[in-house]
């Protein structure tokens, strides 16, 4: 039976996390928003970062056949926007978070691989970074009794996650997503999915925003310009991966591809299982979206502000027979990978254009 209560330095309250930032030194934190139901969406800072002021919107500078009116990176300090809990109990991303904040501000290796803290640590000078520990505070300020999901069964664990109907059946999922945004008429308890507004926000309603969470993340994106962005989820029992995204150009899929073949031979060395998801796709990333893909957070996040966005999802160590079930150690050491991995892939691109990444030289004259 594996130990349920989390450790000590698993940080995960809202009221926890307010301290370290106000404690913090290194890191430029504050608040760049307020959910639905009042809560700040805690937010830090590392590196410095001057943009010019941009030309043009996003899809305008695209349209303008040069990204580069709205931002030009080669060169540039690449800048990466980690955000956890846009589901709010999906705590396995806010915890490595906070490991990550505590490792840059104190030096002090928690969670994490010493070799991956080690590296993470080099890196840290060569890249800015925003961190955002809980996405979706309301959803998270539901469940304060509870730090983790791990070790709970998959009815208790979807009850807190998706919700209950009004006559107090399990929302479950997919189907909790079938009616949106959700009035708290229609439920006998809201799950930490949505906010106090009853909305999902990787479901919201694109392009027109209608969760203030999403409003402070697309002014966030707009200011910042980042590189790339990473949502962390937890997906119950599922073996770690990274989730390809829809609707967005090739450039996105290969950038996503490298990071996640980079992070699935890492989890080899590791002993801690992955599924590279990219493993099967072409080469030029150019694929079709399929028929009920849907254009969700992240493809919106892209087409406002250009970055590769990626999404993880993390086994939550639930109690269900036959699965994979990671405990606190292996989730905060797979995030620790994950952020060395991406942090890297960020650095060793930097010289180019985030669109000119992996196409074949052949290709690329053809294009030129
Ligand atoms: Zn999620």
């Amino acid at each position: 039976m594996m130990n349920r209560r989390p450790p000590a330095d698993w940080v995960t309250q809202l009221s926890d996390i307010a301290a370290v930032f106000a404690a913090a030194r290194r890191g430029r934190a504050g608040c760049c928003g307020r959910s639905a139901g009042g809560h700040p969406l805690w937010c830090i800072h590392y590196g410095e970062r001057r943009l010019p002021t941009h030309r043009a919107t996003y899809n305008s500078a695209v349209a303008s056949g040069d990204p580069g009116n709205y931002y030009r990176r080669a060169g540039k300090r690449p800048h990466v926007l980690i955000f956890a809990a846009i589901h709010g109990l999906e705590l396995e991303g806010t915890a490595a978070v906070m490991d990550l904040i505590r490792l840059l501000e104190t030096g002090e290796v928690q969670g994490f691989d010493p070799a991956d803290a080690e590296a993470i640590a080099g890196l840290a000078s060569d890249v800015s970074m925003t961190l955002i520990p809980i996405a979706n505070p309301d959803g998270r300020m539901r469940h304060v009794e509870i730090d983790a999901l791990l070790g709970f069964d998959l009815e208790k664990a979807r009850y807190r996650m998706q919700g209950a109907w009004a006559d107090g059946s399990i929302a479950g999922w997919p189907e909790v997503k079938a009616v949106h945004p959700v009035a708290p008429a229609r439920v006998k308890h809201l799950g930490a999915y949505f906010n106090d507004g009853g909305i999902n926000p990787m479901h919201d309603s694109f392009p027109v925003l209608l969760s203030p969470e999403n409003q402070a993340l697309f002014k966030l994106v707009d200011a910042e310009r980042p590189d790339f962005i990473l949502s962390l989820h937890g997906g119950t029992n599922v073996t770690n991966h990274l989730v390809p995204p829809a609707f967005v150009p090739p450039y996105v899929m290969r950038h996503n591809a490298a990071v996640s073949r980079r992070l699935a031979e890492w989890s080899r060395g590791a002993g801690l299982p992955l599924i590279d998801s990219f493993a099967d796709m072409p080469a030029d990333g150019a694929v079709q979206p399929g028929e009920l893909d849907s254009f969700n957070l992240m493809s919106a996040l892209h087409h406002y502000c250009g970055a590769v966005v990626l999404v993880y999802e993390c086994n939550q160590g639930l109690a269900v027979i036959d699965t994979l079930q990671l405990d606190y150690a292996g989730m905060r050491r797979a995030h620790g990978g994950l952020f060395r991995v991406l942090l890297e892939h960020a650095v060793a691109t930097a010289d180019m254009e985030l669109r000119s990444f992996g196409l074949q030289p052949a290709r690329k004259a053809v294009r030129a």
